[in-house]
């Protein structure tokens, strides 16, 4: 009794239906359905089904004013009963479908041996199928009943009962007494009512529709889901529901029946047509959004490539920068023509190494050195030989000058500058005595020379512990007056102090 679908007949009987005898009076009888939840008896004589007799049967009777006294059950109930056996139940729309075809809303369900067994009724269908999606997916105004069976709160009970009888419906709504073609409901009475009131009240044909109706209403939205109504229905324990509109008209009633009529094949292609529209919806838009993904992926791996493309050349640029920085600050510090350094990058670390040998209190010695007769050599030879000249005796020195921390610059023209930072006077004498030696040694030939017959040089040499309130200035002064002096003593000499 497992269908494909996982629904369990089994679950979906009650095994405890309402059973009487078939010599039960019909007083009892409404009196047990009045107490009960069940909404029909079972009449039923050694396990054999002999008849069924439902909440319907009472308002039917009410309505034609029948006497219930001195009836037995047997007298009332109907014998043409629809029963199922339980082994023919493949799936619960065969179920449905032949509460469909007979219009019961009761299906009795027998063993093989054509005993009673139990009955299926939409309540218990209800109770172990529920079809969440499908209910989730419609919405109350789709699958309610639009016909409504209206009256007013001083209608007479009786006309109730007729009115349910004569539309073979279950229930009735109370609506607001002059308000026009607008239904405002305020009330329901059902076919429970009319048995209740059946079982404690012999002659009820004077009580209005007011007294016994269900108020306050708790009517459900149009617009809501079948679920909400589902839920609502579970909630107040309940088997109807009054439909109303935003403005709270009457639109219709949704019944457990209305819940199940999701389930009819034709309802539930509409509803598989919804879920599909739904599903092929969020497939589109998830394709949508995987193709936008992808994207942008894509553009992600362009702009990575493009960035670390970006980054190989920033990082070669950066290094050619470097490159580039170094060489210009080279160029910003050294002369053009011998290499050396020159004034600008003297007169820093002249400042530097003052600033440093004060804090020491070192001694800090300077040679200036200027060629002797050079305008008559240029004017003899040249102005590019006056320049092979300069770069010669440049290359020639800077190997004499050999300490890291020593520098030798090109000071001006043809004067140079030697700064030898921790070497006193007799250290920087003994390195210009040196210089004077390694020029002659080059001996470039200098016919206009007055004292030579080759390229000499004269220095001047000066050396002090430097004072951070005295300027490189004075040690500059000093030195070039040696020069000065070197030059006045006939050249190609050493003066010193
Ligand atoms: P003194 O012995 O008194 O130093 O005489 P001098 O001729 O060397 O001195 P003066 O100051 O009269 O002339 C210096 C000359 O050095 C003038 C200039 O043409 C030359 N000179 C300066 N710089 C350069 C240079 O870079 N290249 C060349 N070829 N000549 C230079
Ligand atoms: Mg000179
Ligand atoms: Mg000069």
């Amino acid at each position: 009794m497992v269908s494909e679908s996982g629904f369990s007949l089994t679950q979906a009987i009650n095994f405890e239906p309402l059973r009487v005898k078939p010599n039960a009076s019909l007083e009892h009888v409404v009196t047990l359905l009045s107490q009960t939840k069940a909404s029909c008896v079972l009449v039923v004589e050694q396990q054999k089904l002999l008849g069924i007799y439902t909440e319907r049967d009472v308002v039917r009777m009410t309505a034609k004013s029948q006497n219930f006294a001195d009836l037995t059950i047997a007298d009332v109930m109907s014998k043409n009963i629809v029963s199922v056996n339980a082994s023919e139940v493949t799936d619960i729309f065969t179920v449905l479908n032949l509460m469909r075809i007979h219009r019961i809303r009761h299906l009795p369900i027998l063993n093989e041996l054509q005993q009673l067994i139990g009955i299926v009724t939409p309540r218990t269908i209800r109770k172990v199928f529920k079809p969440a999606d499908m209910l989730r997916s419609r919405l109350v105004r789709e699958l309610m009943e639009t016909r409504v069976i209206q009256a007013f709160p001083l209608t007479n009970i009786l006309d109730i009962a007729l009115l349910m009888a004569k539309n073979k419906v279950s229930c009735v709504v109370i609506k607001e007494e002059n308000t026009g073609l607008e239904s405002y409901p305020i009330g329901i009475i059902t076919e429970l009512d009319i048995v209740k009131l059946r079982a404690q009240i012999k002659d009820f044909s004077w009580i209005q529709a007011k007294e016994v109706m269900s108020n306050p209403l708790k009517p459900i939205k149009n617009d809501n889901t079948l679920w909400s109504a589902h839920e609502k229905m579970e909630q107040e324990n309940i088997r109807r529901l009054v439909v109303v509109d935003g403005e709270g008209k009457l639109s219709g009633i949704i019944t457990q029946s209305s819940l199940l009529r999701v389930l009819d094949p034709l309802e539930m292609q509409a509803t598989i047509k919804i879920l599909q529209q739904t599903v092929d919806e969020k497939t589109l838009e998830l394709q949508d959004k995987n193709r936008l993904l992808e994207k942008e992926i894509k553009q992600c791996q362009i702009v990575k490539s493009i960035l670390s493309k970006n980054e190989t050349e920033y990082r070669n640029i950066a290094e050619e920068l470097k490159i580039a920085n170094q060489q210009l600050q080279q160029l910003a510090n050294s002369d053009g023509l011998t290499g050396l350094a020159n004034r600008r990058y003297f007169d820093y670390y002249f400042q530097q190494e003052w600033k440093r040998l004060s804090r020491e209190q070192a001694s800090l010695s300077l040679i200036m050195f200027d060629v002797d007769y050079f305008k008559n050599y240029n004017d003899t030879y040249g102005h590019l030989l006056g320049d092979e000249c300069l770069r010669k005796i440049a290359t020639i020195l800077k190997k004499s000058i050999k300490r890291p921390a020593d520098l030798f610059a090109r000071y001006g023209g043809e004067e140079f500058i030697v700064l030898l930072p921790n070497t006193d006077l007799e250290g920087a004498i003994h390195l210009a005595k040196h210089i004077c030696l390694q020029v002659k040694s080059l001996d470039i030939p200098h016919i206009n020379s007055n004292i030579s017959h080759c390229v000499t040089v004269s220095l001047g040499v000066a050396s002090t512990i430097p004072k951070l309130n005295k300027s490189t200035q004075s040690l500059i002064a000093v030195v070039d007056k040696m020069l000065y002096k070197a030059k006045s003593e006939g050249r190609n000499c050493i003066a010193f102090i």
